[in-house]
């Protein structure tokens, strides 16, 4: 399975996206604004979309990727989400306000949108990609997805604050070869990452330090404007340094 980065910043601007991992051609991981640089053509090829929890810079794309292209495909595009999530996106996006609800149109029958339940540890399998959600520490219900092919797997935390199911799902993977775990705020903005559920330097570090040797880390959600400050402090922190991940960055496993 091939993992394409679309999107890995938390905001937007001078050419950056929000959260969006492309699998293969017919899977997202989150629908920030990453998936808007993908022709019609790619978009009518999204067959699943799972997402890691409901915050708008993980799923803006979504209700406009429906409606550019849902009209055109045979059938219902899936929305893979733990219970708590997908209730949220009933009852505040595809509500009729702010946006129609395609799991009734064009017939509740036949809808455009199908919402798929998943839970944290069951794998959900589609031929021989695995994805498996993983708790996450976060101000509203959500998760990370361990990844896995026949070669290898990836582990992506989602936005969290520290705890420690992350770190025992990464040293238990035999064939991890890459993690990419979020650092929100520089230290500065501690009090900000405390009160939002996010990692910062001072809280990622120690937990980084208790990954066992193998894998690379790369870190995503950066805060546009504090990138390099986040990184300085990470790279001064931690024993094996890690790096930033860019868009346009891909992975196999
Ligand atoms: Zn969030
Ligand atoms: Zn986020």
């Amino acid at each position: 399975m091939k993992i394409r980065i679309l999107g890995c910043s938390g905001g937007i601007g001078d050419g950056r996206h929000t959260t969006t991992l492309l699998l293969d051609h017919d899977i997202l991981l989150d629908a920030g604004t990453g998936a808007m640089s993908l022709s019609r053509d790619e978009l009518a090829r999204i067959d699943h979309v799972f997402l890691t929890h409901s915050h708008l810079d993980h799923i803006l794309s979504l209700p406009l990727l429906l409606d550019s292209v849902a009209g055109e495909r045979g059938h219902p595009l899936t929305v893979h989400a733990i219970p708590e999530v997908l209730q949220i996106l009933r009852d505040h996006l595809f509500n009729w306000h702010i946006w129609p609800d395609f799991t009734r149109i064009p017939t509740p029958e036949a809808p455009f949108l199908h919402f798929q339940p998943i839970r944290v540890g069951e794998t959900v399998r589609l031929g021989t990609r695995e994805l498996t959600p993983i708790p996450a520490n976060h101000v509203v219900p959500a998760v990370g997805y361990l990844m896995r092919d026949t070669r290898a797997s990836l582990l992506f935390s989602g936005d969290t604050a520290s705890h420690d199911a992350l770190w025992e799902c990464a040293n238990a993977q035999p064939d991890l070869e890459n993690l990419i775990v979020e650092c929100s705020f520089a230290d500065a903005l501690a009090d900000i990452a405390r009160a939002s559920k996010h990692y910062c330097p001072q809280t990622l570090a120690p937990d980084m330090a208790r990954l066992k040797p193998g894998p690379a880390v790369w870190i995503t959600h950066l805060k546009p404007g504090g990138e390099a400050e986040i990184m300085a402090q990470l790279s001064a922190a931690c024993r094996d340094r890690p790096r930033a991940l860019q868009e346009g960055m891909a992975f196999e496993v």
